[in-house]
């Protein structure tokens, strides 16, 4: 994709803020005109690449903040697609280990109550031959 973006643009993207709230992925762009406004562009992370599917400014969508968080994106997931990938990878790889651990733990946690029983029953048990002994 031979997309040429104008200073403005490349300005934006410099000074993008990625973020998340509770609706999901959010970019925050500035305006082109006032400096100190910033629009708020919601990003649809479901797909492969990211999409901006809003922004809260007044002008016609897809609107150039829209355009500067898809452009941003198609950039990025595409010199790191494969990068991406393996982090998945390495995630999911993570996740088995995690829940691998945590099986452990039950299962010696298990160990542990069966282990009290028995220490608790030969104790009992000690006790008992120690009446007999008296
Ligand atoms: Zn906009």
């Amino acid at each position: 994709m031979a997309t040429k973006i104008n200073f403005y643009e490349r300005y934006a993207t410099e000074h993008m803020t990625i973020d998340m709230d509770e609706h999901g992925l959010y970019c925050e762009v500035c305006s082109e005109t006032h400096e100190s406004v910033n629009y708020t562009v919601r990003v649809d992370e479901s797909g492969v690449v990211p999409v901006a599917t809003s922004c809260n400014c007044a002008s016609h969508k897809p609107c150039k903040h829209m355009r500067i968080v898809n452009i941003y994106y198609a950039k990025i997931y595409k010199s790191n697609i494969e990068k991406a990938e393996a982090k998945q990878e390495q995630e999911q790889e993570a996740a088995k280990a995690i829940q691998e651990a945590e099986n452990i733990v039950k299962l010696s946690s298990v160990e542990k109550s069966a282990n009290e029983r028995m220490m608790s029953a030969s104790l009992n048990g000690n006790q008992g031959f120690s009446i007999l002994r008296r």
